[in-house]
């Protein structure tokens, strides 16, 4: 399948990785919108977050690495968002599901 985070989870492209473990990756974004930018990905390929609900267990792996991400990051304290684009709309740019962990910084309303 072509999808560009399927290669990143792969290593068939490089990335920065932040955290992994058998379920999930976590890499940072290579476009930061905050000190903090990390891309939280399940290893298996799901388009988004509605198909990722119907594979038991996958919403909880992504939640369980979100906490590992803000830990590693020390995102705790000043807080963080975490944002998961789907569909057109949202303007979802790579078709397999992401959560983006934003934080090392005072948010805006809008993403960035
Ligand atoms: P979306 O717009 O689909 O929610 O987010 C996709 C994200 O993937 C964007 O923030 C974009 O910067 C990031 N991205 C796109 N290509 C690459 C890449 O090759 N490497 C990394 N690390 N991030 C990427
Ligand atoms: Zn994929």
């Amino acid at each position: 399948m072509d999808c560009l985070f399927c290669k990143i989870v792969a290593g068939e492209i490089p990335s920065t990785k932040v955290y992994e473990d058998d379920y999930t990756y976590a890499f940072r974004d290579i476009n930061l919108q905050a000190p903090v930018h990390v891309l939280v990905v399940p290893r298996q390929h799901v388009a988004n977050v509605l198909e990722g609900a119907q594979v038991d267990g996958l919403m909880q792996h992504m939640a369980d690495t979100v906490a590992q991400v803000v830990r590693l990051e020390g995102l705790e304290k000043n807080g963080f968002r975490v944002i998961m684009n789907t569909g057109e709309d949202a303007m979802q740019t790579v078709k397999h599901l992401h959560m983006h962990v934003l934080g090392g910084r005072k948010l805006g309303i809008e993403m960035g």
